[in-house]
């Protein structure tokens, strides 16, 4: 066990009072730290705060549900919609005293790591410690080192910056916000637009009325193949009919299902299921059994693409995947279609089509290799965020920036950069249900700061991402983001979890339930 912490005299800094900043402040303060939240805007709730009218969970509530804090029972929906899951986390927030340690319009516009930093490839001390351990010494804090957080005053952008000095850093800035993902075209390319080019970002900004009179009478692309565009195309086709359809442009197909295919998914994964799939380091007996298994893993596979076919019209129109269902949600990438989605197909509201858009003309889109023409009003860009760039610009050091550059998230555990000591990364990795993904990270984490465990050396945690890493490639698509919670593996992810902070992964009573029922969040509130 690592040494035990003066909890009050640390000073931990949280970014972002999204969930996953709300979990990491719980967790802290129940560890009895004191830390302060910053958070640029004037809302909890981060994302939720700002969505497009129509969006509802896209995960079951019970796995999407604090450990500790029930959905109230006026929540009846199996998935609620944004004012609903907005109202959740207000509460829970305001529950577990969290908002009072929030600084809202705080914006953090710099994070300077002081003091000495070590190369640790010398395997030096560096008068810190043994740099080939995790901040000299593989525990939370270091007297060594301190991050300076600069942070600028939304609302009086004028004055000078504030900078705090603080002992951890916990970033929480959030994955799906800020630094669109938009196709690189040349200006002087899209001048020749007549039209308007925005991102989905900027739509999901607008409240029900301005986004509805934006898009009144006018044809609209929508570029992308992912939630938002899904939705954000819906909801225009909803409000504009047939006589101005919309249309949802993509470069590739990909399985998308039903609120009851999502439930028997989730209600799936057991740790029978986690039996069929390799694991990181696995010995010879678990090796053998998901080599036993692997055609029950292909006939769940088919299943789930069969019963697809089944419920929507996807040869009709052309929208089959050319991979599998399992490679689909082994890459994070599964989405619920909103359920009238294949009726504005039908009625001619939404047009579905397939190309890249490599180009605009006067009048719209070039699509095809330049070969065809897309005539349109305005185009919206549903095409995601650069996150990693979002979390490399926060940091000041060169090295830093390096480090999460192109690699989207190599990180231990699924919230430490093993090189960037003294501070983690919540809510960039993706799973079915985030809020449980974050939560376990958050409870990791404050354990961790409590000293309950010290970090293994850094070339260790090194390896440890790098065989997660290639075990999740073998399973997902190709073009899989890494920052993404094995959806097949989580159990395991969860169980190492638990025998880091010294408790028991196996939580159910009986046997039979261990082995062939889900896992909740619920099932770690005393973790
Ligand atoms: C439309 C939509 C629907 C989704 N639906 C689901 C779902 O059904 N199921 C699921 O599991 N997941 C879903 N997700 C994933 C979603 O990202 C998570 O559910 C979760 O809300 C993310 O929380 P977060 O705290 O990590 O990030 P965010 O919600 O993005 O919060 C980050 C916060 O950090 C603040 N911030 C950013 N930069 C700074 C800075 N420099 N200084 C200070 N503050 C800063 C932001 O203002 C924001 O409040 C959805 C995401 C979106 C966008």
């Amino acid at each position: 066990m690592a040494s035990p912490i003066p909890k009050k005299a640390k000073k931990v800094a949280i970014i972002g009072a999204g969930i996953s900043g709300i979990l990491a402040c719980k967790h802290a303060l129940e560890k009895g730290f004191d830390p302060i939240v910053f958070e640029a805007r004037s809302c909890i709730g981060g994302v939720w705060c700002s969505t497009i009218d129509s969006t509802r969970l896209q995960t079951p509530k019970e796995y999407f549900e604090f450990s500790d804090f029930a959905w109230p029972d006026s929540v009846v929906e199996a998935f609620p919609d944004h004012n609903q899951v907005l109202d959740y986390v207000r509460s829970y927030a305001v529950r577990f005293e969290v908002v009072p340690r929030i600084r809202f319009s705080s914006k953090v516009t710099a994070l300077d790591y002081c003091l000495s930093f070590v190369d640790d490839d010398d395997g030096g001390d560096g008068g810190g410690g043994d740099w080939r351990l995790w901040g000299g010494s593989g525990e939370a804090f270091s007297c060594k080192g301190k991050w300076s957080v600069v942070v600028e005053d939304v609302l009086q952008p004028l004055q000078p910056p504030m900078v705090y000095e603080m002992d951890f850093v916990i970033l929480c800035i959030g994955k799906f916000s800020d630094v669109p993902n938009v196709p690189d075209f040349a200006p002087s390319i899209r001048a020749l637009f007549d039209g308007e080019v925005l991102h989905s970002m900027n739509y999901a900004a607008m409240d029900k009325i301005q986004a509805a009179k934006f898009t009144e009478n006018k044809r609209v692309v929508v570029v992308g193949f992912q939630k938002s565009a899904a939705d954000t195309a819906t909801e225009i086709a909803k409000n504009n009919g047939p006589k101005h359809p919309c249309t949802l442009l993509f470069r590739r197909v990909h399985w998308a299902g039903s609120e009851d295919m999502i439930k028997f998914t989730l209600r799936n994964l057991t740790r029978f299921s986690e039996l069929m799939v390799h694991k990181p380091a696995e010995g010879l007996i678990l090796w053998f059994l998901a080599l036993l298994l692997s055609p029950l893993r292909w006939i769940f596979s088919k299943l789930v693409e069969c019963y697809l076919r089944w419920i929507y019209p996807l040869n009709k129109y052309n929208m089959v995947p050319e991979h599998s269902f399992l490679k689909q949600i082994c890459s994070c990438m599964f989405m619920i279609l909103p359920r009238d989605f294949y009726g504005r197909v039908r009625e001619g509201s939404l047009i579905l089509r397939k190309s890249n858009a490599v180009g605009f003309y006067g009048k719209g889109l070039l699509l095809d290799g330049g070969t065809s023409r897309l005539e349109t009003d305005v185009v919206i860009f549903a095409t995601g965020y650069k996150s990693d760039e979002k979390i490399a610009g926060i940091f000041s050091s060169l090295e830093f920036k390096k480090c999460i550059t192109g690699s989207s998230a190599p990180f231990y555990r699924e919230c430490k950069h093993p090189r960037i000591s003294q501070l983690a990364i919540l809510g960039y990795s993706e799973g079915p249900a985030t809020l449980f993904t974050f939560e376990m990270r958050s409870k990791w984490l404050a354990h961790f700061l409590a000293g309950k465990f010290r970090l293994p050396p850094v070339a260790e945690m090194e390896a440890n991402v790098r065989r997660w890493d290639a075990n999740a490639r073998r399973y997902s698509c190709e073009n899989y983001k890494r920052a993404c919670v094995g959806v097949m593996l989580q159990l395991h992810c969860n169980d190492e979890i638990c025998r880091d902070i010294g408790s028991n992964p196996k939580r159910k009573k009986w046997f039979f339930s261990e082995i062939f029922s889900p896992y909740h969040p619920t099932d770690y509130a005393d973790l």
